[in-house]
């Protein structure tokens, strides 16, 4: 089955590909399904929200079951940000490199024992005849120092695993096997069996 996924970030295509392939699921690009996307501002206060708006919007303009993912870094010592504003935490959306140096430079007083994190991810799907699935995975870690690695996206060179591994150094099968949007994909897929 085709779904239609919400998404112009290509590594995120990318992760939900290598996770849901194995169901027979086919994911597609706007571009790919032949279709025009409005961008869907992201005005919801919880990732749950924005992975509606985003899923919902494209199920209704392309007609197709549509996935979208919300995702972020919440941060203990900065009590939960940058939270749903993770890809504009520095002004401009998807500056990541801006969104690394702020996180840095807010934490710069912040003790390692107090530098707790977790990603998080919202999939949602939204199928034309109204039915939705919501999944959410977590992963538990803590923020660096200095950047390691050029792996990966976003923050992935500042978050660290509990084992010390850091995002940006894994290789892509290794981050999918414990990361926040692997979890919410496994989760899903299992709730997926159950609609198909
Ligand atoms: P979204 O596209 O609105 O879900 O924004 C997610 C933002 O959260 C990204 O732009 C990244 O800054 C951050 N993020 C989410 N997932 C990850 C990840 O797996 N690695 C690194 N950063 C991530």
């Amino acid at each position: 089955m085709d779904f239609l996924i919400a998404t112009h970030n290509m590594k995120k295509r990318a992760e939900l590909e290598r996770i849901l392939s194995p169901l027979g699921v086919c994911v597609l690009t706007a571009e790919e399904a032949g279709v025009d996307l409005t961008d869907v501002e992201e005005t919801g206060t919880t990732f749950e929200e924005n992975a509606f708006l985003k899923a919902d919007s494209g199920c209704r303009e392309s007609g197709m079951a549509c996935i979208a993912d919300d995702s972020g870094l919440m941060v203990d010592a900065l009590d939960g940000a940058p939270g749903v504003y993770s890809a504009r935490y520095a002004g401009m959306h998807g500056d990541d490199q801006a969104n690394n140096n702020k996180l840095l430079e807010n934490l710069k007083d912040v003790p390692d024992e107090k530098r707790t994190a977790r990603f998080v991810s919202v999939v949602c799907c939204v199928f034309p005849d109204g039915k939705k699935i919501y999944a959410r995975g977590e992963c538990e870690g803590f923020i660096g120092h200095a950047p390691r690695g050029d792996g990966g996206f976003g923050y992935d060179p500042l978050f660290l695993l509990p084992d010390g591994r850091c995002f940006g150094e894994m290789g892509a099968a290794e981050k999918d096997a414990v990361s926040h949007r692997g979890n919410a994909l496994r989760l899903f897929r299992e709730k997926l069996k159950e609609v198909l």
